[in-house]
């Protein structure tokens, strides 16, 4: 079975890591490492939001270690050093700002025009230089890298490889828990559209709008903890959303068709927080 990869927008489908056939599952329930779902919903800390998780920090982190490998040596990195400290040094003042500065992370500024940015399980983060040159400003690339963060505070991967592990549990076994969590139930309409087929063989959800809109406060909170103007936020999904009318797509926000209610929700959340008047 496929490895899952967080990205925003897409999964990226790796080598081989986790073995979900039936019978490692079926050895995994035995052996312990495939927990029962019923005691797998935690309380996370950064969002207070209770979450059903069958995989550990480590263990996702393990996971994507080949395939951020092989990312940082089939695309070329950008040979810029000013680009390059720009967004490291936008990238340290975000992570104080998220509280994360004394973690181990790798950001990488890949040389390509594409629009978008992601985070690898394992404090792994990528910005392409497309995404970087964009912005007008490092309050623009703050909200970027918080967002970034924020899917790494949120969870949201180990979440996502979760549920769709206990999809391809449920169907094998017919024991899928649905009711013990409402993110499960939420993706259970999701999975079940897409079919076992789908699903059994890596296919792909995106993050859920939810994930994202989460992790776009978290990254709102970490702007503003790192004095960033968190207004800049909401400029950047303008922005996007202009971009995206032109030949070039813009896969940041690609699973999001309306980014201007995204960032009428931003407007929202900065205006409750009392961050600023928007
Ligand atoms: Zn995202």
């Amino acid at each position: 079975m496929a490895e899952l990869i967080e990205f925003d927008g897409k999964i990226l489908v790796g080598a081989p890591k986790v073995n979900l056939s039936r019978r490692g599952i079926i050895s995994g329930l035995a052996a312990g490492t495939v927990f029962p779902f019923v005691s797998s919903c935690t309380t996370n800390p950064s969002t207070g939001r209770n979450q059903f998780l069958l995989f550990g920090d480590e263990q996702i982190a393990g996971m994507a270690a080949s395939a951020w490998t092989d990312m940082k040596t089939q695309t070329p990195q950008t040979s810029n050093t000013a680009l390059k400290n720009r967004v490291l040094n936008v990238w340290s003042r975000t992570a104080r700002g998220a509280g994360r500065s004394n973690e181990q992370w790798d950001v990488a500024v890949f040389d390509t025009d594409d629009v978008n940015a992601f985070v690898m399980p394992g404090n792994r983060v990528g910005v392409y230089r497309g995404l970087a040159e964009l912005t007008e400003n490092d309050d623009q690339l703050s909200s970027v890298l918080g967002h970034e963060t924020g899917h790494v505070a949120g969870k949201h991967a180990a979440e996502r490889l979760s549920i769709t592990t206990a999809a391809q549990v449920g169907m094998m076994a017919g024991q899928i828990a649905v009711g013990q969590s409402e993110t499960l139930n939420k993706y259970g309409a999701a999975i079940g559209a897409l079919g076992g087929a789908a699903v059994q063989y890596g296919v792909i959800l995106p993050y859920s709008r939810s994930n994202e809109l989460e992790a776009d406060r978290l990254g709102v909170d970490y702007m503003h903890n790192a004095g960033y103007d968190v207004k800049q936020s909401v400029r950047l999904w303008e922005l996007m959303d202009a971009n995206s009318t032109g030949a070039r797509p813009v896969e940041f926000m690609s699973t999001h068709p309306d980014p201007a209610r995204r960032a009428q929700e931003l407007r929202n959340y900065i205006n409750a927080r009392g961050y600023a008047v928007m």
